[in-house]
């Protein structure tokens, strides 16, 4: 049986509420944006599917805020029926979206920024890379940094060369990250670029105004997701890590004027080496009480409280819902605490 249809059998014979009672496990999920328009990237979702999500969670689930799942943490007071919705990045339809129908239901939600795109404006890499690469009317393409040019044919071979940037660009420290992006950009016109940027709003980050809004009239809690979506590999220097985990919670802190207690970290695999060991206790020392990876682990007593599971939300709703009852791995459950 193929997969989709096991899952979609598994909501329509009602077995998820059997999952849900067997496989208890407090989770944090998280999402990007919410944006009616296609996303680019798959990073975006419709407002009205989320919002069916929302409902769906309130009706089967507990959800708290971070700050209650953090106080739940360390004094060990888990049920396993505990929900925390969390976004990463920034985008500004986290403001005008996906706020309104989080304050219709009541629902308690944590934003991590990326602080200097908030003061920017500035596109995240990977974005300029894919609208570039893929949208520009380009047909060559240069990056005198990575010594790299390449002729852009048809839709299937643009996609090839934008996954191999994509990967290029886990692998740079954030200074030569900089540089690709202003590279790419220089590809084209400023016009042109303007109007890629318009087709693709969606990806516009907020700017301090909107953090500002998001944090004093809803129910949100801001955290941190280092300066430049930089991710804390071992191509950085830890010089550069401190100041990007040091740097935004600052910054944060002075914007909001209160404490910046959660880290989220960007391309957070640590076993993919996304997060270096030097990152995550410089994460501690800094003053996070908790930092999120982007691995769906189950929560145990003894997880390290820098390395926090998380599990990224699917967008169609059979899905969601029974991604929701099998992970954290059901099958892991015998190995886990007393947080069932
Ligand atoms: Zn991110």
């Amino acid at each position: 049986m193929r997969k989709s249809r096991l899952k979609h059998n598994l909501v329509k014979f009602g077995l998820t509420g059997l999952l849900r009672f067997l496989n208890k496990n407090p989770r944090v999920i998280f999402y990007h944006g919410v944006d009616f328009a296609e996303s680019i990237n798959s990073l975006h979702i419709n407002p009205d599917i989320f919002e069916q999500q929302m409902i769906f969670l309130l009706k089967h689930y507990e959800i708290i805020s971070i700050h209650e799942y953090e106080n739940r943490f360390r004094t060990n007071r888990f049920t396993g029926r505990e929900i925390v919705v969390t976004f990463d990045d920034g985008y500004k339809n986290n403001l005008t979206l996906a706020a309104p129908i989080l304050k219709s239901l009541n629902i308690p939600f944590t934003v991590f920024v990326s602080t200097n795109h908030i003061g920017s404006g500035d596109y995240f890499p990977t974005a300029i890379a894919r609208i570039i690469i893929r949208y520009s009317n380009l047909s060559f393409l240069k990056i005198d940094c990575l010594k790299y040019s390449v002729t852009l044919k048809d839709s299937k071979q643009r996609e090839k060369v934008c996954e191999a940037i994509l990967r290029v660009l886990k692998c740079c420290n954030i200074q030569l990250v900089n540089e690709i992006c202003n590279q790419l950009i220089a590809n084209v016109s400023p016009d042109e670029y303007e109007e890629l940027c318009h087709i693709h709003k969606m990806e516009t980050p907020m700017n301090w105004t909107d953090v500002i809004k998001l944090h004093t009239e809803y129910d949100c809690t801001i955290g941190s997701h280092c300066k430049d979506h930089f991710i804390c590999n071992i191509y950085q220097t830890e010089e550069d890590i401190r100041e990007q985990l040091q740097g935004s919670k600052q910054i944060i802190e002075e914007k909001l004027h209160t404490s910046c207690d959660f880290l989220a970290y960007p391309n957070g695999i640590y076993r993919k080496g996304d997060i270096t060991n030097y990152a995550l206790t410089t994460a501690a020392e800094v003053g996070y009480k908790l930092a999120f990876t982007t691995v769906q682990d189950r929560l145990k007593s003894n997880t390290n409280a820098m390395l926090m599971p998380r599990c990224a939300a699917r967008f169609e709703m059979d899905d969601f819902i029974t991604k929701l009852v099998l992970k954290p791995n059901f099958f892991k459950k015998k190995k886990a605490s007393k947080y069932l």
